[in-house]
């Protein structure tokens, strides 16, 4: 008798379009855990983005509309997504997620989850 089960899990990864997922891809039995790391994963990139914005080469001379203008752009990106998403009920039942964030040089990561049932929750 075979005590081998698969159960399946939610695979949480980030990647940029046509490349392998560049950081940790992770793996939770439970979807809301899934979005918890997701979300986090989404904050932590906008903030380190928009903590470069000094590097931004944006046209501003002006340093007070540089910072008013650029600084934030990123978290106020995600900020606005996640408000559609929820108005919309994407991110409240068990369900694949995929959303495009774009950093402040236009570079697109896209961070998902997917459901994978040959996948098997990570041990922690
Ligand atoms: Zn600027």
């Amino acid at each position: 008798m075979s005590t081998t089960t698969t159960t399946g899990a939610w695979v949480i990864g980030s990647n940029m379009p046509g490349y392998l997922p560049s950081g940790d891809v992770y793996a939770v039995e439970a979807w809301e855990d899934a979005w918890a790391i997701l979300r986090g994963d989404m904050e932590r990139f906008a903030e380190q983005d928009d903590d470069m914005y000094h590097e931004l080469d944006c046209g501003h001379t002006d340093e007070d509309d540089h910072e008013s203008e650029c600084y934030g752009s990123t978290r106020a990106l995600l900020d606005a997504i996640l408000a559609d998403g929820e108005r919309a009920g994407d991110f409240d039942h068990d369900t694949d997620v995929s959303i495009g964030l774009a950093d402040n040089d236009d570079r697109v990561t896209i961070f998902w989850i997917t459901w994978n049932g040959e996948a098997t929750p990570d041990e922690d």
